[in-house]
């Protein structure tokens, strides 16, 4: 069955919204388009659990297989109290396109647990996510689905995920999750892979668009952990951090910020605002700067349609997921204002998961330099694509992005053909 769109509102309709009009573009038939919109194989698990308290709870899970035409389902897991079926399907298409634009051998998915860790012991996440890994376990595997840390979830639920899927199958395998540990197998140079992929989109942006990378002024939004590592890469790059800001607030120094200062100064105050050398500025208005680069790399839905009209800066670099609504990206195209869309400039973390992959399905290492060279490699060669498609179709380039997505996959099903 395809897949209903609710509403033109909602995240899963957009998503299935902008795949119909780039279906249109490339003239995709009725058939493949409904094959491509439908996720392979829906998961929904009851998580029953001891909490300390002696109570039973029982939590749902999810885990959204969207397309594996290129290679092993990939995505994150993440734990939030109001994950849904809708918003979790509309995740794994995105992973779909995400791999496929960075042409890295992974399809896409996406799993969640509706839960509020941020209220549960420890040993309750790990009860949680061992009976959430026990029961989707015959779905996932190395060469089946692999899942990553999303939101509210991290390396040591990775372990955990890893440590139970090995007890259940009689053999340790690393390489049924990424994210984990680097004791464990994990990737060097995981932690600042997305920010790293960011700062190669603001550095190949520059040169596309005849700004000076040298000294060109970057306000971002955001201080974890894109946000923060994006500001020392660029800092330490060259580049002018004028502004920062965290969920508290910004600050602002048009001659400069150091990131490094600044994150000791977070560290001991939790928040960015205060910070002695610069002016506390918000939220709304670091949006607003006049800046040759703004990086969002917060949250969804903070270039609307109430903002983009004041929105200065030449170029918008997405670190964050879905940070411009689609009319903010309409005003913003009438403006001349470029965007370097989340599918390409996010992708740093997905192509390192895939690295992280690879060296534990051959039981070896890669220094964090050789694994930064290749990133820097891939998003080098995907951003002259997702640029060379946004010419050729005379599109902006989050259009340019999906266009060369989808080509991928359709192609990559068409040749596999519908079997039986
Ligand atoms: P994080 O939790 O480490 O950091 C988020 C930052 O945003 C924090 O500094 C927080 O204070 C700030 N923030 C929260 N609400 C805010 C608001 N309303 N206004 C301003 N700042 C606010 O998260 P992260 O891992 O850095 O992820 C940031 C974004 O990047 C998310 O959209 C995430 O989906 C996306 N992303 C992250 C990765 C990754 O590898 N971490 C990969 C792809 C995409």
């Amino acid at each position: 069955m395809v897949l209903a769109v609710k509403s033109e509102k909602n995240f899963l309709g957009d998503v299935l919204k902008q795949f119909d009009e780039v279906a249109d573009i490339l003239g995709i038939d009725p058939g493949l388009r409904d094959f491509l919109k439908t996720p392979k194989r829906t998961v929904i698990v009851s998580i029953p659990i001891r909490m300390d308290s002696g109570e039973v709870k029982v939590f749902t899970g999810y885990r959204v297989q969207h397309n594996n035409a290129r290679g092993p389902f990939k995505g994150g897991i993440r734990y939030h109290p109001e994950a849904d079926l809708d918003e979790v399907t509309a995740l794994a298409i995105l992973m779909t396109w995400k791999t496929a634009v960075v042409d890295i051998p992974f399809g896409g998915a996406k799993g969640a647990v509706k839960c509020d860790p941020r209220y549960m012991s420890k040993s309750e996440i790990e009860r949680l996510t061992r009976r959430y890994t026990a029961e989707i376990v015959d779905v996932i595997g190395p060469h089946v689905d692999i899942p990553a840390p999303d939101v509210y979830t991290d390396s040591q639920i990775m372990a955990w995920i890893m440590d139970t899927y090995s007890q259940l199958k009689g053999a340790p395998t690393p390489e049924v999750v990424t994210g984990k540990p680097v004791n464990l197998g994990g990737c060097e140079g995981r932690e600042e892979a997305t920010a790293y992929g960011v700062s190669v989109c603001v550095r190949e942006a520059a040169k596309r668009y005849g700004i000076t990378f040298k000294g060109a002024s970057v306000a971002i939004q955001g201080f974890g952990n894109v946000g923060s590592n994006a500001a020392k890469i660029l800092y330490e790059w060259g580049t002018k951090i004028v502004a920062v800001s965290d969920s508290e607030g910004g600050i602002y120094d048009p001659n400069g910020l150091n990131p490094f200062k600044v994150l000791e100064h977070k560290k001991k105050a939790g928040t960015v605002k205060g910070y002695p050398e610069a002016e506390n500025i918000s939220n709304r208005e670091l949006l607003e700067l006049d800046v040759d680069f703004l990086i969002p790399a917060a949250i969804e839905r903070q270039i609307t349609e109430e903002n983009a009209g004041n929105v200065k800066a030449k170029v918008i670099v997405e670190g964050a997921n879905g940070p411009t609504t689609s009319k903010a990206d309409e005003i913003l195209a009438e403006k001349g204002v470029k965007v370097i869309p989340d599918i390409l400039a996010n992708a740093g973390g997905v192509t390192v998961s895939y690295l992280e992959w690879v060296q534990n399905l051959q039981r070896f290492n890669l220094t964090r330099q050789e694994v930064l060279k290749r990133l820097d490699d891939k998003m080098v060669k995907a951003f002259n694509e997702v640029l060379e498609y946004s010419e050729r179709y005379e599109v902006a380039p989050r259009k340019g992005a999906l266009i060369l997505a989808v080509h991928r996959v359709a192609e990559a099903v068409k040749f596999l053909g519908i079997w039986p």
